[in-house]
């Protein structure tokens, strides 16, 4: 099944590789969640997840951020911190953009696809409900979980824009900007899907590197000179990302930021084409994810 992508996989990347990047899509992925710190702290979620007698492991990287050894998502929607907003069932590799872009408090951010908001509300939290976030969407179906998340978050300091990214006026210009691209998904396949090879296709590739390519471009023109963007996608395919990235480069002034954090060494990596991106390896934690930090000179 998905010999292409295989095929993909073993050019980009090598055998070795490839391999362990096909055991990670099998391998059962862990719940992880996202301490929601504008409506609860660290130490009251421990607190009713020892109660529960609910097992889990904390992340070198994010005191946020909770792995649940033995439960399933259902257990967690039941929970009352879940329905308060308090937590935020998120993958790890998806809470990393909004750790890397750093919103600061009192900058006007951009998030370019925000639905269905979890680094929307992540960045919210972030900077104390204190940054004037401005979150993008243009799927009418998404924007209602997008508005909806935003409220049960907390998230106050959020504007809710429905419109495509591509479309937004120049006259506009932000501190920092998210670009959470649609992708491919090639990072988060699920191999014992049965209908994968219906909507996993090359088409689906090369329809997402033109949207990728059209939205880095206007990020990058709306962006403040001298401030830093991060772009991220959930594909670990070079198109969609390096490619991308050297395409606007060109056009365009700027330069990477090498990415940089406590506890980033204990991430699951692959080799980049570009130095200083960071590209997860999908395994039992984590999902395929692919940074880049960029600045506008
Ligand atoms: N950042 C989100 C989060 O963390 O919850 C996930 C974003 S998802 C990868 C991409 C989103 O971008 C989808 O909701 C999609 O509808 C939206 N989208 C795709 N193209 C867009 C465009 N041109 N303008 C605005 N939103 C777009």
């Amino acid at each position: 099944m998905l010999e292409f992508l295989e095929q993909i996989l073993e050019k980009q990347y090598g055998e070795e590789n490839k391999n362990k990047i096909l055991e990670g899509y099998n391998s059962k992925r862990k719940v992880t969640f996202r301490v929601n710190t504008l409506k609860s702290d660290i130490c009251e979620i421990e607190k009713i997840l020892n109660e529960l007698n609910f097992e889990y492991e904390n992340v070198p990287w994010s005191k946020e951020a909770f792995i649940l050894k033995n439960a399933k998502e259902s257990d967690i929607q039941e929970l009352e911190i879940y329905k308060q907003g308090k937590i935020y069932l998120q993958s790890l590799s998806s809470m990393l953009p909004p750790i890397v872009l750093q919103p600061k408090e009192g900058a006007d951010i951009l998030d370019m696809a925000a639905a269905p908001g979890g680094k929307t509300t992540q960045m919210a939290a972030l900077s104390n409900n204190k940054a004037h976030i401005t979150a993008c969407e243009m799927n009418n179906i998404r924007i209602e979980k997008l508005k909806y998340n935003i409220e049960k978050q907390g998230a106050s300091c959020v504007y809710i824009m429905q419109k495509d990214s591509r479309q937004i006026d120049d006259f506009f210009s932000f501190d920092q900007i998210l670009l959470d691209a649609p992708c491919s998904g090639s990072g988060t396949l699920n191999f014992e899907d049965k209908n994968i090879d219906k909507y996993f296709t090359l088409k689906l590739i090369e329809k997402s590197t033109k949207a990728q390519f059209a939205l880095l471009n206007k990020a990058v023109k709306i962006l403040k000179k001298g401030q830093e963007m991060v772009y991220s996608t959930c594909s670990i395919l070079s198109q969609e990302n390096e490619e991308i990235v050297e395409k606007v480069m060109k056009e365009n002034k700027i330069e990477i930021v090498p990415i940089n954090f406590e506890g980033i060494e204990h991430l699951p990596i692959l080799p980049t084409k570009i130095k200083g991106t960071v590209c997860v390896c999908p395994n039992e934690l984590y999902e395929g994810f692919f940074i880049i930090k960029l600045k506008k000179i």
